[in-house]
This record gives structure tokens, sequence and C-alpha cells, in this order.
């Protein structure tokens, strides 16, 4: 069971695209179990995305992370990165395939509305880094599951 971590980033917040973007989640069978309406800090900000110090975009990834409130999802279930990941699209929104969240929502790299953790290592910290265990509903069943999982 792998776990991700999903951010819909301040644009998508204040572009009003809070509820299309859940929306696509939803309909794809991915099983929330955590979500909250926060602003990142700096602090919490250069943790996450530790991996892009000193590269050429951080500083301006950190300032635009940090600019606004985000909404924070952890989702749990099998092969859920990769599902996320196709379903969120390439970095470049330019280079993101029609249908998917960034190929048909947006068009600049530094404003790309979505983060999703990238393997399944970094699913397992960035959940940690932004959930406590008690506001995660890790074994909450849902009656759905076998129609959308072959267990
Ligand atoms: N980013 C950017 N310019 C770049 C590369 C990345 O502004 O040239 C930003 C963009 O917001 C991206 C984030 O940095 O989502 C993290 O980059 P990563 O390569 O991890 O892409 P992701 O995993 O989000 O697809
Ligand atoms: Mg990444």
């Amino acid at each position: 069971m792998e776990r991700s971590l999903i951010i819909l980033k301040p644009d998508a917040v204040q572009r009003g695209l809070i509820g299309t973007i859940i929306g696509r989640l939803e309909q794809r069978g991915l099983k929330l179990i955590g979500m909250k309406l926060m602003q990142i800090d700096e602090e919490l900000a250069r943790k996450h995305y530790g991996e892009h110090e000193g590269k050429p975009f951080y500083s301006g990834l950190v300032s635009y992370i940090t600019s606004g409130p985000v909404v924070v999802i952890a989702v749990a279930g099998a092969n859920v990165i990769e599902v996320i990941r196709n379903t969120v699209g390439a970095t470049n929104p330019a280079k993101a395939a029609p249908g998917t969240i960034r190929g048909d929502y947006a068009v600049s790299i530094g404003r790309n509305l979505i983060h999703a953790s990238d393997k399944p290592e970094s699913g397992e910290r960035e959940v940690q880094n932004f959930f406590t265990d008690a506001e995660l509903l890790q074994d909450f069943r849902r009656d759905t599951d076998r129609w959308i999982f072959e267990q």
C-alpha cells in the first residue's frame, strides 16, 4: 500500500480550481485519507523541496508555494504514486498531455497548480511532513474499493 502527498498549490486555490481538481482525483477512484487547508511557511517549504536546493528555480519555487493558502491531501492505495503522477501530467504544463490536470488547466512551469509525490519513499516522507497520524484516517473502508481495486 503506497501513500502519496498532493498539494493544490496557491494558484489552484486563487483560481477557484480546488473542487475541479479534487473532483478529478475522486473520479479516478483515489481514496483520500487526509485533507486540510493551510499556508506553508518557509521552513516547511524548504524541507518539502529540499532536493531542489541550489537549482535556479529554487527561490522562486519557495516564494510560490508559500505565497497563499494551499490544500494538502494524503492518498492511500496500490500504485497511487504512478496513478497520480499520470493524472497530474508533466512538470511543464506546455508539455503535459491534454486530459491531465496540468495539460488542461495550466500553461507555465512555475504555476503548474499541483504537487504529487514522485516515488513511494517520497510519498511516505512527504505525508509525514504534512500530517500527524491523528489527522489521517488510515483504515476507513470504502464500499466501492472492490469495484476500483481488484483484490
Ligand atoms: N519548477 C520550476 N521550474 C523548473 C522546474 C521546476 O518552477 O524548471 C517548479 C515546479 O513548480 C515544479 C516544482 O518546481 O512542480 C518541483 O519540480 P519537480 O522537478 O520535482 O517537478 P514535479 O515533481 O512537481 O513534477
Ligand atoms: Mg517533484
